[in-house]
């Protein structure tokens, strides 16, 4: 092998990557550079910097996928270059997103799920759009046949996702949201009538609410709607926001009735980068028959002879994140994610047990019956030294991410705690938290933190 001599021009690339002098100097950050630069020096600074961001595994805030296998970074990889707007050049892509669609619309039980229609997108908040959008024109449709005017569609929901708002102003919907009180933190059917009109497009409960993941009861909301109908006529389709729950109650929680068994429910949207188990950037949405998705939404891609139907906000967009969908769903079949779902699942409800009984704190979700998580406050009247801003804070020098918030009106005075548990979570890791969270406590107890009064009232913390 013959040995090279370094000449002037490139004998950095032979030093150490901190002696370049790249590494010496600072980096460009807000302007572009003049010259190029060595790439594998910018990638081992890039990848120096991205280690000051959070670290995934002990993020408990997050309900998207962070945890893939090797074999989906392999996926990912070689299907870097396909673009799925390209059905022409992708054929294939194509066809793995459609078996997806129809694999998703026959695990939510839609009758004719070979048949039916729906597409993937970036993130339940595309699939929200289009979801809703399907809903206001059907609604159009109904009003203009009727001679009424459409000049006032509304959307009923319960405590949504922020993506709801998003749909309501970009698309000009008025939004009734119906409020959480303190008694009651979701929507029921009694609180949707009293919303209810002829102008209303659809009613969009969430199957797995973000603020305490638990499940609105779809079937009950559909059941009032249906008595609605019977006694005047108004036809309400809903829409179901499944962004968790669409991957997690048809493995584990079988018995809840939320999905296309009901005939009222004529669009589901979930993420595939949540317990999909995908990595980020996948969405779906599924109309339960193909005539729920209006006509004039649909443009026509003509390609290999053959007439794809696309529904869309993005154009170009990767290909990848659908083909590690379609990796998943193969690879762990029904028994595999019902496994991982019901581990997360009994993690959730472990650490919802052990932080009850520290005694300060009251559960708001103990677990059990709809997402993988837990989610408590502190008790009323408890002085512990803290609020659980600070607690987060704590924990965060331990590396785990816990997302305290107050919640929406009408409880903005809750101040609440929640922990998601995801693929890559194990028992092992629950006592760590655990361990953390007692030693975080009992640094508060020794040194309390006082706080002004605003503060205060935000934290729920009292004063002794
Ligand atoms: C996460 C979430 C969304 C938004 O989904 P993305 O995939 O992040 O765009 C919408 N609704 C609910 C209930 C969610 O949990």
């Amino acid at each position: 092998m013959a040995l090279h001599l370094v000449d002037s021009e490139n004998s950095e690339s032979i030093f150490d990557l901190y002696a370049q002098s790249a590494a010496t100097r600072e980096i460009p950050k807000y302007k572009m550079c003049e010259n190029s630069n060595d790439p594998e020096l910018v990638k081992d600074l890039l990848l120096d910097e991205l280690l000051l961001d959070g670290n995934a595994k002990q993020n408990l805030a997050t309900f998207c996928q962070t945890d893939v296998d090797k074999e989906i970074h392999e996926l990912m990889d070689k299907s870097i270059d396909k673009n799925m707007i390209d059905k022409d050049e992708y054929p294939q892509t194509a066809e793995i997103e459609n078996r997806c669609v129809h694999i998703l619309a026959d695990l939510w039980h839609s009758p004719k799920s070979a048949e039916t229609i729906g597409c993937s997108t970036t993130g339940s908040s595309e699939a929200a759009m289009l979801g809703g959008l399907a809903l206001k024109w059907k609604w159009r449709q109904k009003m203009q046949k009727a001679g009424k005017p459409t000049d006032k569609p509304n959307i009923i929901t319960g405590p949504v996702q922020i993506c709801w708002h998003k749909f309501a102003r970009y698309f000009d919907v008025e939004i009734r949201e119906v409020p959480m009180e303190h008694n009651r933190l979701l929507m029921t059917p009694e609180e949707v009538l009293k919303r209810v009109d002829e102008n209303t497009i659809g009613v969009v409960p969430t199957f797995g609410v973000t603020f305490t993941l638990e499940y609105e009861d779809v079937k009950a909301i559909s059941e009032a709607l249906d008595l609605l109908e019977k006694k005047t006529g108004l036809d309400i389709p809903i829409h179901v926001d499944a962004a968790s729950g669409g991957f997690i109650a048809p493995f584990i929680q079988e018995k809840i009735v939320w999905d296309f068994r009901l005939p009222r429910v004529k669009s589901i949207n979930a993420s595939g980068h949540k317990y999909g188990l995908s990595p980020l950037g996948v969405g779906w949405v599924v109309w339960r028959e193909k005539q729920d998705l209006p006509e004039e939404l649909i443009f026509r891609v003509n390609y290999l002879g053959g007439d794809m139907p696309t529904f869309a906000l993005n154009f170009s967009r990767p290909g990848g994140q659908i083909i590690a969908q379609y990796y998943n769903l193969v690879r762990h079949g029904k028994d595999g994610y019902r496994r991982i779902q019901q581990a997360c699942l009994d993690h959730g409800i472990y650490i919802a047990e052990e932080v009850k009984k520290l005694g300060i704190f009251d559960l708001l979700y103990d677990g059990k019956s709809a997402l993988p998580g837990a989610a408590w406050m502190l008790k009323k009247g408890v002085n512990p030294g803290f609020n659980l801003y600070d607690l987060s804070d704590k924990m965060r020098a331990r590396g785990w991410q816990i997302a305290s918030y107050s919640l929406p009106a009408n409880c903005q005075d809750m101040v609440i705690q929640r922990v998601l548990i995801r693929h890559g979570f194990s028992r092992d890791m629950a006592d760590l938290f655990l361990e953390d969270l007692k030693r975080s406590i009992a640094f508060f107890h020794k040194n309390p933190v006082t706080h002004g009064s605003s503060q205060e009232d935000a934290g729920g913390f009292h004063h002794g």
